[in-house]
């Protein structure tokens, strides 16, 4: 007989896997071939005449076959495995627990394409380097709503979780998605982005459709080809989705950090610009619009002509640039840019890309040595017109500055190198002030409708930062970048060993403790002020004279721990023992990144634009003296919780911001991200790299063991293992299940013994009660909210 799941048209996918596991297993296995199974008398007989729904069963099985685990596993991922709960889904289940049950876990089941695997309440995500056909709406459907143990893990079973405790306990969420470059951040956000926005249906259809396009625009902005990813996030994104207290999706806010700007000038061998600049010129190539914005197509701009001949090479051979840009217009267009505004944001892009054409030359007379002009004045020209400035007050702008000494103006030359710096201090603001402004208007056109009420609102926040990096030079944003995921590792210990080990102290509960690497002491080099790591680079930047290697001196005098060492014979290099490894950085143009000055000049002309967007992007004095502000108000007006003081190291950093330097703008956007964080629920997602060749189905066992070893896998198993990951106050405990013990209408106190009653009513094992709180395991939580689904 028909499974009756089948016949009932909402539970139609599922009983068709149901109906799929049975015959893969019992036939498919010794007849691997689809016709065969149409042929099968159930199908005939239930969807015999229905050829979408036999159009629908080859799709499935298409998926599994390309899946390849069917015959090997017999746990494909449509099985519906409410009594198969297998075991190797959760690393806690390990009987034997060490390094190598793990690794050996993890290498079987990705050999299985079970990229996938949960430690507890985090999940672990391999990354496939290849598309796996397990994302597509069935599979949302699959892994909505149901218990976790129905299905392998997913990622969207931790969207789901996340949603799920939104809504149930209107509260704020927040996945965090870390790993190294490459790891598969953005893609686990984007799928997650995916999920979430199938959980949240709206009836506003082309709300869903807009949250869909925000990702590849920002991306197409901030991400750029790197030696280690070819879609390398160059800036942390911090995607909130809004919800509206039953769960419908009604808007979206991004909140970007720490764009790798120095990018837009200059890249480094085997590495590319952002995205949208061949984009563009690939575009406009195509469309033979180049010349409407004063663009060569014989040589591409120099700004991202870094290997001479390959990208115009790739431009003209093959066109997947110039849909990239189609994509991208259609990308304005969803979410509601008007087409002038696109046409100010094209302007600018090419004027950049012209800026950079702009060459300098000494001119040699006998009193002024340091003067340089302009040999290329068409360049200067081409890139004054798209800009909408002067070309005669571009040129000044560059190649003077205006000093005031003792309330006199007094105008200098600048020397060819100083103007090549002035022009591309100015391609990278331009850069990143409009960056920032898509970012803002994509906050305005996604802002909540005003007639939905907001104020009950409550978000999912995804945090997309990006990895954690060692290449072969690296420089201040690679210090930056890995500050901040030393930030993020801070974090995720505080919430899985710290917090929970000072929680059974308090509580009297008698768990033993595990022991973890604790990263605060280098947080504390890092941060700690006046003697930590950006402290001395903020005092340093001050001092006209100081130099990078005066830099160096100063590290090395001052930093005297094990965590920072100096190599013998290169004189600007110093090293970091980070969480997950040895770095050594080169200290080249650290002052000058830091320092990251706009003479008042090229302000001044800026503002002078015809084009009314970059008129505004430089009508604010300082965007992040703006920012900051905000930021303070932020602080005053969040309740954050008692533990956020541990979460954020050194909180005090944000209302002493006296300069506007790159570290102290840094600081600022990690508290800035902490303190939205800290608000909502955590959820872990850590993707690991199973081999630096981006090979499919290649695990490499020595750089997974590190991952797992720096990011302290082993000791999370252990504590989900042992520990009570949930710890919720009586009162809260009762508030939130009262229902399951006691009837509607009462109104039971948040008593210790209300909390036993409920806790006995719903036959849970495992659990402790402490003196003001119920302990539970991670997956006491799921249980508790299927029951009260039942109730
Ligand atoms: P970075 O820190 O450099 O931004 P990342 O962790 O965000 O790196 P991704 O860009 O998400 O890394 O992933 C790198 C590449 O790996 C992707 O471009 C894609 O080719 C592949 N990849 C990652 N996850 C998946 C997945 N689930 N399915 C298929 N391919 C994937
Ligand atoms: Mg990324």
């Amino acid at each position: 007989n028909p499974p009756p799941t089948l016949l009932h048209p909402e539970k139609w996918c599922r009983g068709f896997n149901h109906f799929i596991s049975q015959c893969l297993i019992k036939d498919f296995e010794k007849r691997p071939s689809v016709t065969h199974l149409l042929e099968h008398p159930f199908i005939k007989q239930v969807h015999g005449k229905d050829m979408s729904l036999q159009k629908q069963l080859a799709e499935l099985i298409q998926e599994q076959q390309q899946l390849g685990s069917i015959a090997k596993t017999r746990r494909p991922y449509h099985v519906d495995r409410a009594d198969k709960y297998s075991l190797d889904d959760d690393l806690v289940n390990l009987e034997v627990l060490n390094e190598d049950t793990i690794i050996q876990q993890l290498q079987k089941r990705y050999a299985d394409l079970q990229i996938y695997t949960y430690v507890g309440d985090i999940l672990i995500a391999l990354n496939p380097f290849q598309n796996l056909s397990i994302y597509s709406p069935q599979f949302s459907r699959l892994y909505h709503g149901v218990k976790r143990s129905s299905n392998p893990p997913h990622i969207f079973a931790s969207a789901d979780a996340a949603y799920q405790s939104m809504v149930t306990f209107s509260k704020d969420q927040c996945i965090i998605i870390s790993g190294e470059s490459g790891a598969g951040k953005t893609e686990s956000a984007h799928l997650i982005v995916q999920h979430l926005t199938f959980l949240g249906k709206a009836n506003n259809r082309a709300l869903r459709e807009k949250i869909l396009q925000v990702n590849p625009l920002v991306e197409a902005f901030g991400n750029a080809c790197t030696a280690i990813n070819d879609n390398s996030s160059r800036f942390g994104k911090y995607l909130e989705m809004m919800f509206t207290p039953t769960g419908a999706v009604m808007g979206a806010k991004i909140s970007e950090y720490l764009l790798e700007k120095s990018r837009v000038v200059k890249q480094a061998v085997g590495e590319k610009n952002f995205h949208i600049f061949y984009y563009i010129y690939a575009g406009l190539y195509h469309q033979k619009k180049l010349s409407e914005y004063r663009l060569p197509d014989k040589k591409p701009p120099r700004y991202i002509d870094n290997e001479t001949g390959r990208v115009m090479h790739d431009i003209v051979t093959k066109d997947s640039y110039g849909r990239q840009f189609e994509a991208i217009q259609h990308c304005f267009r969803i979410i509601g840019f008007t087409d002038e505004e696109v046409y100010s944001v094209y302007r600018i892009l090419t004027g950049i890309l012209n800026t950079g054409n702009i060459e300098f030359a000494a001119i040699s007379s006998q009193h002024q040595t340091d003067k340089s002009e302009v040999p290329n004045p068409e360049a200067l020209d081409n890139a004054a017109a798209l800009l909408s400035i002067g070309s005669e007050e571009l040129q000044e702008a560059l190649t003077s500055h205006c000093v005031v000494t003792r309330g006199e103006t007094i105008i200098r030359t600048n020397t060819v190198d100083k103007a090549a710096d002035v022009r591309d201090a100015m391609s990278k603001a331009l850069y990143s002030r409009l960056f920032s402004w898509i970012v803002n208007r994509i906050n305005t056109l996604l802002q909540p409708d005003k007639n939905i009420c907001a104020e009950n609102g409550m978000n999912v926040g995804i945090l997309d930062i990006f990895g954690f990096e060692n290449f072969t030079r690296n420089s201040f944003e690679q210090l930056c970048i890995n500050i901040a995921n030393e930030q993020i590792q801070f974090y995720f210990n505080q919430h899985i060993f710290a917090l929970e080990q000072m929680e059974y102290q308090s509580e009297g509960i008698d768990a033993t403790a595990v022991e973890y690497e604790d990263n605060r002491p280098l947080l504390d080099m890092f941060l700690q002020k006046p003697m930590g790591l950006l402290s001395l680079l903020d005092e340093e930047s001050r001092f006209p004279q100081a130099t990078d290697l005066t830099l160096v001196d100063k590290f090395e005098d001052n930093l005297r721990c094990k965590y920072f060492w100096r190599p013998k014979g290169v004189e600007l290099s110093f090293g970091i023992q980070h969480y997950a490894g040895k770095v050594l950085y080169d200290a080249s143009a650290f002052l000058e990144k830091n320092r990251d000055t706009l003479p008042a000049d090229v302000v001044v002309v800026l503002r002078t634009s015809e084009n009314k967007l970059l008129q505004q992007l430089f009508s604010s004095p300082l965007t992040k003296t703006g920012m900051f502000c905000t930021a303070l108000l932020t602080f005053s007006l969040l309740q954050l919780p008692v533990d956020t003081m541990e979460v954020m190291r050194h909180p005090e950093e944000t209302t002493n911001m006296k300069r506007q330097t790159m570290a102290s703008y840094f600081r600022y956007s990690l508290m800035d991200l902490l303190s939205k964080m800290v608000v909502g629920q955590p959820h872990f997602i850590r993707c690991i790299k199973p081999n630096d060749d981006r090979e499919a189905l290649m695990f490499s066992h020595e750089r997974v063991l590190l991952q797992l070893r720096y990011t302290g896998i082993l000791e999370t198993v252990k504590i989900r293992q042992k520990g009570y990951s949930h710890r919720i106050l009586f009162e809260e405990f009762v508030k939130r299940y009262y229902y399951l013990a006691f009837k509607a209408h009462e109104t039971p106190l948040g008593s210790r013994e209300n909390c036993l009653a409920i806790l006995e009513k719903s036959k849970l094992d495992n659990w402790i009660l402490g003196k003001t709180k119920v302990f539970l395991k991670y997956y006491h939580i799921e249980q508790l909210n299927l029951f009260l689904r039942e109730v």
